[in-house]
Parts: C-alpha cells; structure tokens; sequence
C-alpha cells in the first residue's frame, strides 16, 4: 500500500531518537561557575614567576633569615674568601650587598682588616646575636657584609648542607 516516501519533498527523516533528552539545561551549565571568580589575567601573572628559586641564607643558630643569594656579590673577583683574624683562626666568609637580619654593632675598626681600606665592625644575627660576620665600610665608599659561610644554612633552593 504505502510505497516508502523515499524521495518525498517535505517529509523529513525522523531525527535519530531523542539524543538531547537527558542532557541537561543550558542555563544550569551556566550557572556552574561560581559567581565572582576570579578573571584570568594571563598577561600580570608571568612576571611574578621566578626563573630560579631563591636561596635563602638562615642563621645557623636559630635559622632567622639573615639574607638571601640575590645578595651575593663578588670583591676582589671572588664571593668566598678564606681569611684569618689576628688570632689566627681561620674563617670562611661570603660577602653580599645586604644582609637584612645582621646588625651592625659597635665602632668600625680600621685595623687588622681583610680588604685594603676598608674598616669593619661586628655584625650580629638580629635574631639571637651570633656572631655571623663583619659589615666592611670602605673609604671608596663601597660597604657590603662579609658573612662567615658556616654559620650560616642555605634554603629555599635545595638543602647544601
Ligand atoms: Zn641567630
């Protein structure tokens, strides 16, 4: 009776069952991003990330953070320098620009010193007063720390101890 309509114009082929049935609402997708979240800003976050991890030199007594290896600088072509007190004992120091937890105690001395011209006072963990190095003020004008490398732990960047 019924010749299958195969070509017939205007009556189109059923739609393949009812595959969006139990998909939910769009609106409910929608509503799946919590309210105030934070944007994206692709472009301000970059420039916080560190290229290296920044090591961090502690007091060794009571691992207050005295400075940090972004600090470091060189005098006399060299960071670490092996040196000794009139009394002879040996001391290995490192001298940096800064070290925000060494205080500086007591008059500069321009005697018995390690750099030529440069006088020297006692520097002092600012955490529990170890004695951790020597602040050098130079009659160039140049001053930096000279921190005795045992005394102090490196963090931050893999232990080295
Ligand atoms: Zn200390």
């Amino acid at each position: 009776m019924h010749q299958p309509a195969a070509s017939t114009p205007g009556h189109p082929v059923a739609p393949p069952a009812t595959k969006t049935a139990h998909a939910p609402p769009a609106r409910l997708l929608e509503q799946s991003r919590p309210p105030g979240a934070p944007r994206r800003t692709a472009d301000t976050q970059d420039q916080d990330k560190p290229d290296r991890e920044e090591r961090f030199y502690l007091c060794r007594a009571c691992r207050h953070p005295v400075t940090s290896a972004a600090n470091r600088t060189e005098r006399g072509g060299s960071f670490t320098h092996t040196v000794f007190n009139p009394y002879g004992v040996l001391f290995e120091i490192g001298t940096f620009t800064s070290a925000q937890g060494c205080s500086g105690t007591g008059p500069y001395v321009p005697d018995f010193t390690w750099f030529p011209s440069c006088s020297w006072r006692i520097g002092q963990c600012a955490g529990c007063g170890a004695h951790l190095g020597w602040h050098f003020h130079c009659k160039s004008g140049d001053a930096f720390w000279g921190l005795i490398l045992p005394n102090l732990v490196v963090t931050g960047g893999g232990e080295g101890e």
